[in-house]
C-alpha cells in the first residue's frame, strides 16, 4: 500500500507532466507549476526512441503517438564534397522491424498534458518558480508567494532551471528549426532522418515529423546548424545571404526552403551539456534536462524525461520511507544518464563544431566502423537509447509493450 503523498512538481514539460500522470495515478496529490499562462511549446519534431515509447506504452499513449508520429528506421548523413557516408544508423540492426517514431513536439506535450489532467494532477500555469527549500519542501515564486509544505519536490525546470546548482554551460553550437509541409516529389526518404555536413561546422537536416492532428498534413522538420554568436548577425542579414548558404550545402532542400521568407519562421535553440549532482537532496530532486542537459545530437532528451519520471513513480512503489524512494529512483536511472552524458559529450563535437581534426577523422572513420560487427549494432543501440539497459533497470524489457511491426505507411 503506497502512502499519498503531496508532490510538488515544478516545470509542466514532457518529463514534469509524464510524472504528474503517473504519481497521480498512484493517489499522490499532484500540483504542476509552470511559468507558461497558456500551454505553447515549440512546434519542431524530435524522435521517440524505444525508451521513450516503453514509457509511453506504460501511460497508455503509445498507440496514439504512432498513429501521429512517423517511423524511423534509419538515421543517414553525407559529408558534402567527399561525398563519404559519415552516419548510417539502422535500427534492425538491434531487432527486425524496431524503429524510432518522429513526432511534433506538441503532439506529444499535449498526449502527457491530458494524462497528467486525467489522471488528477493539478495543473496551475502562470507560476514562475524561483528556488526551493530542499528541507522543508517550500517553492518561492516570481511573484513573491511561497508554495508549500510539500512532502516532494520534484525539479522538471529544463536546462535553465533555477533549482540547479549547477551553472549552465551553454555549448557554441545550436540550431534554427523550422516544421514544414512534407512534400511527397522531393525525393527526401519518407522514413529516414538525412543530414549532409561541411567538415562539423555545417550541418543540416530534414526528417519527417507526423502531423498535428488525424486530419492534419504530414510534415517534415528542417534543421540547420549555427554557432550561437552568429545567430544575432544571422537575424540582421537578409534570409536570401543564409538560403544561398543551405542551398549550396544541399540542393534538394531548395523548394523547401521556397517556403521560408521570414527570419522568424526558424526556431533559435542553444544547446547546454551538464549534469547536474546530487540528483536527490532531501525533499527535492531533480528529473529530465534540470538533471541531464545534452545537444539533441542522440536524439535522446525527451525519452530520458520519460524515462526519470517512470523511475520515480516506480520507486514510490518500492518503498515507503521517502529518503529511501528517492535513492532509488537514482540508482535506477544514474548509471544510463551517466553513459549518455558521456556519449553525448564524445559525439556533439564530432557533428558541431569548429574542429577539422575531427570532422576529418569522422569522414574516414564512421562508414566503417558502422559496417563491421559489432559496429552497426552498437550504434544502433546507442540511437535506440538501449546501450545500458535503462528499461530493465525499471523492470520493462524492450520489446515488450508492443510486437515488433511494420509502421510504414
Ligand atoms: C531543438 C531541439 C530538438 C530536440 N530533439 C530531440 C529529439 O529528437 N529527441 C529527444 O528525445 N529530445 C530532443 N530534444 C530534447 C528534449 O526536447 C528535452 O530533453 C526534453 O523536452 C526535456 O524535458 P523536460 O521535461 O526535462 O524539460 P522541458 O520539456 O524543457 O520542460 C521544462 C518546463 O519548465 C518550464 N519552466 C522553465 N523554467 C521555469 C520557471 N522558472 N518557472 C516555471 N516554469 C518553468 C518551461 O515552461 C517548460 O514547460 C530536443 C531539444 C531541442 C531544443
Amino acid at each position: 500500500m503506497i502512502s499519498s503523498r503531496k508532490i510538488a512538481i515544478a516545470g509542466a514539460g514532457i518529463g514534469g507532466l509524464a510524472a504528474a500522470a503517473l504519481l497521480a495515478r498512484q493517489g499522490h496529490e499532484v500540483s504542476v507549476y509552470d511559468q507558461f499562462d497558456t500551454p505553447k511549446p515549440i512546434g519542431c519534431g524530435l524522435i521517440l526512441q524505444e525508451t521513450g515509447l516503453a514509457i509511453l506504452a506504460e501511460l497508455g499513449l503509445r498507440e496514439r503517438a504512432e498513429q501521429l508520429g512517423a517511423p524511423l528506421y534509419q538515421l543517414y548523413g553525407q559529408a558534402v564534397g567527399s561525398g563519404r557516408t559519415v552516419l548510417d544508423v539502422r535500427y534492425d540492426a538491434i531487432r527486425p522491424g524496431l524503429c524510432g517514431v518522429a513526432i511534433q513536439r506538441p503532439v506529444l506535450f499535449d498526449l502527457v498534458y491530458r494524462a497528467a489532467m486525467e489522471a488528477g494532477a493539478r495543473i496551475v500555469p502562470s507560476t514562475r518558480i524561483l528556488s526551493a527549500q530542499a528541507v522543508s519542501g517550500y517553492l518561492t515564486t516570481g511573484e513573491g508567494k511561497t508554495l508549500g509544505p510539500f512532502d516532494l519536490v520534484v525539479d522538471a525546470l529544463g536546462v535553465r532551471s533555477p533549482l540547479s546548482s549547477r551553472s549552465r554551460s551553454p555549448l557554441a553550437y545550436g540550431a534554427l528549426w523550422a516544421t514544414l509541409p512534407w512534400k511527397e516529389d522531393l525525393g527526401f526518404e519518407k522514413t529516414a532522418l538525412a543530414q549532409r555536413y561541411r567538415q562539423a561546422r555545417q550541418m543540416a537536416g530534414v526528417m519527417p515529423s507526423g502531423r498535428g492532428s488525424d486530419a492534419a498534413p504530414e510534415t517534415l522538420t528542417y534543421f540547420w546548424s549555427i554557432r550561437a554568436d552568429a545567430h544575432a548577425a544571422w537575424k540582421q542579414a537578409p534570409l536570401s545571404d543564409w538560403k544561398r548558404e543551405a542551398t549550396t550545402l544541399w540542393p534538394e532542400t531548395a523548394p523547401l526552403l521556397e517556403q521560408l521568407d521570414r527570419h522568424d519562421q526558424l526556431t533559435f535553440a542553444q544547446y547546454d551539456h551538464r549534469t547536474h549532482g546530487p540528483v536527490v537532496n532531501q525533499r527535492l530532486v531533480h528529473l529530465g534536462d534540470s538533471w541531464h542537459a545534452a545537444s539533441p545530437q542522440l536524439g535522446q532528451g525527451a525519452n530520458m524525461a520519460l524515462l526519470d519520471a517512470f523511475a520515480l513513480a516506480r520507486a514510490m512503489t518500492v518503498h515507503d520511507d521517502l529518503d529511501r524512494q528517492l535513492r532509488h529512483y537514482a540508482s535506477m536511472r544514474s548509471g544510463h544518464v551517466r553513459l549518455f552524458q558521456a556519449m553525448s559529450w564524445l559525439f556533439t563535437p564530432v557533428y558541431q563544431s569548429d574542429s577539422t581534426m575531427l570532422a576529418w577523422l569522422r569522414d574516414w572513420l564512421a562508414a566503417p566502423i558502422s559496417k563491421v560487427p559489432p559496429g552497426a549494432k552498437l550504434l544502433a543501440a546507442m540511437v535506440s537509447g538501449g546501450m545500458g539497459s535503462p528499461l530493465k533497470k525499471l523492470g520493462l524489457k524492450p520489446g515488450d509493450q508492443s510486437p515488433p511491426r511494420d509502421l510504414s505507411r
